[in-house]
């Protein structure tokens, strides 16, 4: 059956990669900027209208805009934002990602409670139920990844499900040797897994993630269609794929035809659907990114479904939860 807007706008969604950093509105920014008696360096409407320059070093424009944030009560009122937006979308559920990195005015202990906080009014305000992980930069040290790992397992929130790992591994090279003893104690501690691989780095940096850093699903992971092999790897062993095809469609991909989601879809992996970072591309919506995943891979409403329905079974949250998102999803199909 065709994919309508109503279709879109009423399915019940899941997203499981987009990045916290990437979904403060400029208005916001702007407040918080006003408090430090600073200003924004551009209109807030245009914040993230970026030059060239901005984008060859995203990393540090990131930087700047997650300055803007003074208190722990801005971060909690960023995460609430978040839950309040998404659910008006109909997300469900949403797992997203804060690099600490980013934000060295806090220690991790505050950015957990400030996080959690959030999100705990976000829902109970009837928002999204969302939850967070934490994610390493591949320019740390494997002594700092670790330490990550124990403040997390000190600090714990049932909001706090995983860690991750971002950043540019064709600057970085192979990092998974490096990180294998954080990700070895996050897995023992019961947090989920997750790494970014297979966009700045190729069928190598998959394997990386998956034997290494035995990742319970990678980010992106696109790239590991190049290669046959490993392609029906991770179809064989349902490896779930956080895809973003717009965020690809920028950064990754000169020719859209060479993105691989329809041949990822057809190979039989498990892919998932989502933004990445919304406000760095035009403020894209979860329901205009499965809108154009769908028209660009001719997907059908059976396919949209089984995607939602794969992120349920990738999350790291508990079996009542997933159980509770399964049967909103069957209730929708019932419906139709
Ligand atoms: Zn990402």
């Amino acid at each position: 059956m065709e994919i309508t807007p109503a279709f879109l706008a009423e399915l019940p969604k899941i997203e499981l990669h987009v990045h916290l950093e990437s979904t403060m509105p400029g208005e916001m920014l702007e407040r918080f900027a006003a408090r430090q008696g600073r200003r924004l360096p551009r209109p807030a409407a245009e914040l993230y209208h970026c030059s060239a320059e901005d984008l060859s070093d995203f990393l540090k424009f990131l930087d700047s805009i997650c300055a803007y944030v003074g208190t722990e009560e801005e971060l909690a009122e960023a995460a609430e934002h978040l839950s309040l937006s998404s659910r008006r979308e109909k997300i469900l559920y949403m797992e997203a990602i804060l690099n600490p990195t980013h934000w060295p005015q806090f220690t991790v202990p505050e950015l957990i409670r400030a996080v959690t906080a959030g999100f705990d009014r976000g829902q109970a305000a009837g928002g999204a139920d969302c939850r967070f992980i934490l994610s390493l930069s591949r320019t740390q040290t494997a002594a700092e990844a670790v330490a990550l790992v124990e403040a997390m397992k000190a600090h714990r929130t049932p909001r706090l499900a995983g860690l991750s790992i971002d950043g540019n591994e064709a600057l970085t090279g192979l990092t998974g040797q490096r990180f294998r003893p954080a990700f070895q104690a996050a897995g023992d501690a019961g947090f989920g897994r997750t790494v970014h691989a297979g966009e700045s780095s190729g069928p190598e940096g998959v394997r990386d993630a998956l034997d290494l850093l035995e990742a319970d699903r990678l980010d992106h992971g696109v790239r590991g269609a190049e290669d046959p092999a490993l392609l029906r790897r991770l179809a064989e062993e349902k490896v779930p794929l956080n895809v973003c095809l717009t965020s690809n469609l920028t950064l990754l991909y000169r020719r859209p035809e060479d993105h691989p989601l329809r041949r990822l879809l057809d190979a039989g992996a498990a892919v998932t659907l989502n933004r990445d970072d919304p406000t760095f591309l035009g403020g894209l919506t979860l329901t205009e990114e499965l809108g154009r995943a769908a028209s660009f891979a001719a997907m059908s409403r059976e396919e949209l479904l089984a995607c939602q329905r794969t992120a349920v079974r990738a999350a790291f949250c508990g079996e009542e939860t997933k159980a509770a998102l399964l049967a909103a999803l069957a209730e929708f199909e019932g419906c139709r």
